[in-house]
């Protein structure tokens, strides 16, 4: 049975939250619940990027962390600091 045809989703521009690290970059793909961490400095790009689900995330930028629980009871969380942009308390960087 072919399937109805779907219009394309509406282009939001908001499916993309990147959050910086001192060494990593985290990308979430909020569209889909998914996301994939990047060595700091390298580009984003769908094809290389090892992308994982998610089933919810927090970021926090006045306490400057980050966190993903990766099944929705919240049992397995990954938790991150994040790089302010400088200077940056935790890697010393002098910022930009
Ligand atoms: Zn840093």
């Amino acid at each position: 049975m072919p399937e109805p045809i779907q219009p394309p989703p509406p282009q939001t521009g908001d499916g993309l939250v990147v959050v910086d690290s001192c060494t990593t970059t985290w990308a979430f793909d909020t569209d889909r619940g998914r996301f994939t961490r990047l060595p700091r400095g390298l580009a984003l790009s769908n094809s290389s990027a090892d992308w994982r689900p998610y089933a919810s995330m927090h970021v926090d930028r006045e306490a400057g962390t980050v966190e993903v629980a990766l099944d929705s009871a919240g049992t397995q969380l990954l938790r991150s600091d994040i790089h302010t942009g400088g200077p940056c308390p935790d890697c010393g960087h002098p910022g930009t």
